[in-house]
């Protein structure tokens, strides 16, 4: 029987979650062997084209590029996941949507009529169809194998609503 193809996608991001999903090491393991990891970058060269059955998403949409990626994204992953805050809400990098962009551009690159850059960062849901948010930064790893774990069984993934006690 084949088994879900599981693909983890990086945009606008420190790669702080990815690696979370990696420190998590004997639990990844368990979900490895119950996936087929088709698509992670961050962890292997060996990258396929989807569809996929589920896409994890970190990071932010902050070129037009990014734009156009997300949505072949959407099209080729049944569940989609966005993980982390940069994801979720547009993470750091969000900070520049209540500035110009172009003085930012002037100040940080020597040549910034080379940069393609869009006005704003903003969440993966302002542009396409989410199906789960796992929200902190970074992400905790044991709620994220958890999620991943509860699709497989085909149940509605659980997780606390803040990722801190705010009793
Ligand atoms: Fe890094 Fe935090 Fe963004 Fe995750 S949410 S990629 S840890 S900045």
């Amino acid at each position: 029987m084949c088994k879900p193809r599981l693909a983890v996608f990086k945009f606008a991001s420190c790669d702080g979650c990815q690696l979370s999903l990696l420190d998590a090491e004997d639990h990844l393991l368990a979900v490895a062997d119950a996936v087929e990891i088709v698509y992670f970058p961050e962890a292997t060269s060996h990258m396929e084209e989807g569809p996929y059955d589920i896409a994890l998403v970190e990071g932010s949409i902050t070129t037009p590029h990014d734009a156009e990626r997300i949505q072949q994204i959407r099209k080729d992953a049944r569940f989609l996941m966005t993980i982390g805050a940069c994801a979720t809400a547009g993470g750091i990098q969000a900070l520049r949507n209540w500035a110009d962009k172009d003085e930012f551009m002037q100040a940080v690159y020597a040549t910034p009529e080379y940069i393609q850059v869009l006005e704003t960062s903003t969440p993966i849901a302002e542009h396409v169809q989410v199906d789960f948010e796992l929200r902190g930064c970074p992400i905790n790893q044991y709620q994220l194998i958890e999620v991943i774990r509860s699709l497989l069984a085909g149940q509605t993934p659980r997780t606390p609503r803040h990722s801190v006690c705010l009793d």
